[in-house]
Formats: structure tokens, sequence, C-alpha cells
């Protein structure tokens, strides 16, 4: 198993025992290059066992657009994403997955948080926005996007015609990283897991992620955002698609009608109305 994989599925173990999954076997029958094969006995009945051998190719993570056309893209990580081996926890809720993440010190970044910044919003949304992982005002007060950044998101909601509290917005870490910087991969890769059931209990219609981190994490790509921003995606059975994130369109505020184009394509999916001056 190449180094990068082995520490994907050594992350999703550890993960899954905090769940009280485990203990894992590698089915030695299958293939050395085909993914590992992990079984796990039915101890939990609460929690479903991850599934034997992931099918090849999963519809949640085509890296090819699925509604707009634009030339075909291949995946800078052809790899199965970590995304595919985590599988859904039945009965799962938005509060057994706070409950479950705890006063999590799964990785490095709990040091330096002053708050998990977990989620806020409509858990029954039909629209989902997700970035990359709090900033200083976020981290102070528990709640993601809501220094300037985060105000220019909420105009971005209104503007739809909808109100922040109709939408669900998460990260894809929920901790600060330290002076702002982008969470490191071993942080995503323990963290992300409760981004993914955070998804599976909502439920969205469309995913919108801002920026390139939220975009490279869930469509498992080293890709930069502007090769496939506006496009749409299959994932995890709702609509994604990736777009600038608000901190960029305050340095550069002329992205914004590349911004307010997604957008519309997601109000026109959604059937919504802008907001009426
Ligand atoms: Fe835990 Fe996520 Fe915070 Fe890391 S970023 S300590 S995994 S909640």
């Amino acid at each position: 198993m190449d180094p990068d994989r082995r520490r994907r599925v050594e992350s999703w173990l550890r993960y899954s025992e905090d769940l009280g999954l485990g203990p894992y076997y590698r089915n030695r029958a299958s293939s050395p290059c085909a993914p590992p094969v992990i079984t796990a006995p039915a101890q939990n009945p609460e929690i479903a066992a991850p599934k034997r051998a992931p099918a090849p190719a999963p519809p949640a993570l085509r890296l090819t657009p699925s509604i707009s056309t634009s030339p075909a893209m291949k995946p800078a990580a052809p790899a199965p994403s970590l995304f595919e081996i985590v599988d859904r926890v039945q009965n799962d809720s938005l509060d057994r997955i706070r409950e479950d993440l705890g006063d999590c010190t799964r990785c490095r970044l709990h040091k330096g948080r002053t708050k998990i910044v977990f989620g806020v919003g409509n858990p029954q949304a039909e629209l989902m926005f997700v970035g990359e992982g709090p900033g200083h005002d976020e981290d102070v007060q528990g709640e993601p996007f809501v220094g300037r950044a985060g105000k220019l998101l909420t105009q971005m909601i209104e503007a739809m015609g909808l109100r922040r509290e109709d939408v669900y917005i998460a990260n894809v870490v929920k901790c600060r990283p330290p002076d702002n910087r982008l969470p490191e991969k071993d942080e995503i890769a323990v963290c992300s897991p409760f981004l993914m059931r955070q998804i599976d209990v909502i439920r969205p219609k469309v995913i919108c992620c801002l920026g390139s981190c939220a975009a490279q994490t869930l469509l498992a790509t080293a890709q930069g955002i502007s090769r496939f921003r506006g496009e749409w995606f299959d994932f995890r059975g709702a609509k994604l698609i990736p777009t600038y994130h608000p901190a960029y369109l305050l340095r550069n505020p002329a992205a914004k009608s590349d911004v307010w184009k997604d957008l519309q394509k997601v109000m026109a999916h959604l059937g919504l109305q802008p907001k009426r001056r």
C-alpha cells in the first residue's frame, strides 16, 4: 500500500475506533492492487459496519462534471479517496455527531482552539455551504462564517432569496488552524469524516464548496479550483458546485461576478428567485 493510502486508512481506522467499531482484519484474498478490504464484526447494532470491498468507482466522486458540459478532467488522485471507505452511520443525527466529536483532541488543531466550530443552520437545508476551517472570529464565537468573509457569505445567501438560517454552513475542519493557515492533510483526514456524516444527515440537494480546500477535499483532487469552479459534480447523493471563498472575494472583488454566476446555477437548480431590491 502506498504511504498516502496507508495514512488515510490508518486515520479512518482510528476514527472507527472512536466510534467503537473494530477490530478489523485485512482480507488477504484480495488483490494487492485493490483498495484494502475491511471487515468488522457487527458489535454495535446502532453503528453500520463498513462495507466490504468498496465498488471500483462509486458515483459520488465523479470528477467529470455532471450537469454542465466542459472538457473532461482527469482526477489528480486516481486512488480511491478516504470517503469511498467512510461508510454511512445508521440512525445518525447532528446531535450524535456532535456528541461523538466531544472535546475532540484527535488532531493537533485542538491545541490552539477556543471553541469547536461544528456547523450551523437548518438541519434539513436543501443548500449546504462548506468552507475550509474557522478563522479568528469563528473560533471565538463557535460559529462558522461570522467574520468579514462570513458577512459577505450572508449577503450572498440573501441575494439568492434565502436567509442564513435556511441553509447549513460547515467546514472541512472544526478547529482553527494557527495563523489562519490551510488545514494540513492529516488534519483533514481525521476531521472531515465528521463533515461527511453531517452531509449524510442533512442530505442537501446542493453542496456549494467555498474555496480550494473544501472543493479539493470533497472531490479528492489536487487541481486548482479555477480549473473546475462553477461545474457540477455528484457527491454522496447531492449536486456539488465549487466556487471561490468569500475571503478571496474580499481580496479580489472582480471575482464576485464569477461567484454570482455559480450561485445563479444553484438558484436555477433549486428553483430560487433572487432577492427583490
Ligand atoms: Fe478534532 Fe477536528 Fe478539531 Fe482536529 S480539527 S481537534 S479532528 S474537531
